[in-house]
């Protein structure tokens, strides 16, 4: 059987995707998805920003719970299998699965999303949620008129540290080098905020805390001394690995045009270089890495999809 699309990655965009396919009319439609579908959200202790959703006792894997039945109500199948590549063989793709048979399909939708990487300091994954956080957006708010450290030195750090010092009270940018990778313009107007302070030539050796999560951060110093920070709030922006392998031809080469960051780039339709093959959510080129941003893309792929096909067809 050929697959009229099949979606990979089942987070929002994924899941978003599926309801939207399934829901169009399209009859075969299969989502892959190596672990549970959700998505990076369902590491969030707590989501208060995707409109008409405003419970504080539901945790991110509680909000993502019912996405994969509404999808299930409506036909869309899932497997749980890892994608290995996706390649163009004549109009249709061949999905090949980690130590299965590859399945056909004539339509691909990428929803695999991307992960902030980690600094890797001690006691950083101990406390990731619970205090160590990757988003000033979905965070920053539960450190209201309280101090918190970003780590990084990147456009990033810089942009979120600023949105975090409307929020908290004090806000200590902890980067490794003197000189910033961030634009001038950023930097200059970090510099000029009253409650940032930034702390250069130091790393983060170890965030500490209990059982209420992180109550302190340690760090060291290039001249060897080394200082105490007592907050509760540690923000990593490191940088972001997008998850695009399963794009990559054997030759190393990507199936379709990506930027030098490897975010795949798509028009606002979703559609990327190659015919048939459209991405949603944190895989994009200019993705806002919000929830209900994957949401979006993942209805308008669809929508774009069910298009395709008819005109294919
Ligand atoms: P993802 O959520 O990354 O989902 C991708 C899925 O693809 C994953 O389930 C993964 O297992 C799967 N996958 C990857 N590769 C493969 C493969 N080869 N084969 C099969 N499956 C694969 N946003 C907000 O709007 N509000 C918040 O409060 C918020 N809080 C956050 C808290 C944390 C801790 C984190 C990490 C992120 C938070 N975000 C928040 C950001 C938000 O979660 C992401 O922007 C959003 O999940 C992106 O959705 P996506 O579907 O594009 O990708
Ligand atoms: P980035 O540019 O790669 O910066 C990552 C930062 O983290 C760097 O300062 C790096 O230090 C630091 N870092 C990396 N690993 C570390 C570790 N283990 N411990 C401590 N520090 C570490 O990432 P980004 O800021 O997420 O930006 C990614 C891309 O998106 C960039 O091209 C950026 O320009 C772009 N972007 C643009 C905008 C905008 O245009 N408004 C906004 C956001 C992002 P070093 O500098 O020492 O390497």
């Amino acid at each position: 059987m050929i697959l009229d699309c099949a979606i990979i990655g089942g987070g929002p965009a994924g899941l978003t995707a599926g309801l939207y396919a399934s829901r169009g009319g399209l009859q075969n439609v299969t989502m892959f998805e190596k672990g549970m579908p959700g998505g990076q959200i369902t590491q969030s202790s707590e989501i208060e920003n995707y409109p008409g959703f405003f419970d504080h006792t539901k945790s991110g894997m509680d909000f993502m719970d019912t996405w994969q039945k509404q999808c299930f109500h409506f036909g869309m199948k899932h497997q749980m299998e890892e994608v290995t590549s996706v390649y163009k063989v004549g109009d249709n793709f061949q999905i090949a699965l980690a130590g299965k048979e590859p399945v056909e399909a004539k339509t691909v939708i990428v929803c695999t999303g991307s992960t902030p990487k980690r600094a890797g300091f001690k006691g950083e994954d101990e406390f990731f949620g619970k205090g160590v956080s990757t988003c000033a957006t979905c965070d920053g708010f539960f450190y209201k008129n309280r101090e918190v450290v970003v780590l990084g030195g990147g456009d990033t750090a810089l942009e979120e540290a600023f949105y975090l010092s409307n929020i908290c009270s004090k806000v200590y940018i902890v980067h490794r080098k003197d000189t910033f990778r961030a634009a001038p313009s950023t930097v200059e107007r970090v510099q000029k905020k009253d409650n940032i302070e930034i702390i250069t030539n130091a790393v983060i050796n170890e965030v500490v805390g209990d059982n209420m999560g992180v109550n302190g951060v340690y760090l060291g110093i290039n001249d060897g001394s080394t200082r105490k920070l007592d907050l509760t709030g540690l923000f990593v922006f490191v940088g972001h690995n997008v998850n695009n392998m399963v794009l990559k031809s054997n030759n190393g080469e990507f199936i379709c045009d990506v930027n030098e960051n490897g975010q795949v780039i798509a028009n606002l339709r979703m559609h990327t270089s190659l015919e048939g093959l459209f991405v949603a959510g944190d895989i994009r080129i200019d993705a806002p890495k919000q929830v209900v941003c994957a949401a979006g893309d993942g209805a308008v792929s669809a929508l774009e999809v069910i298009s395709y096909l008819q005109e294919r067809s």
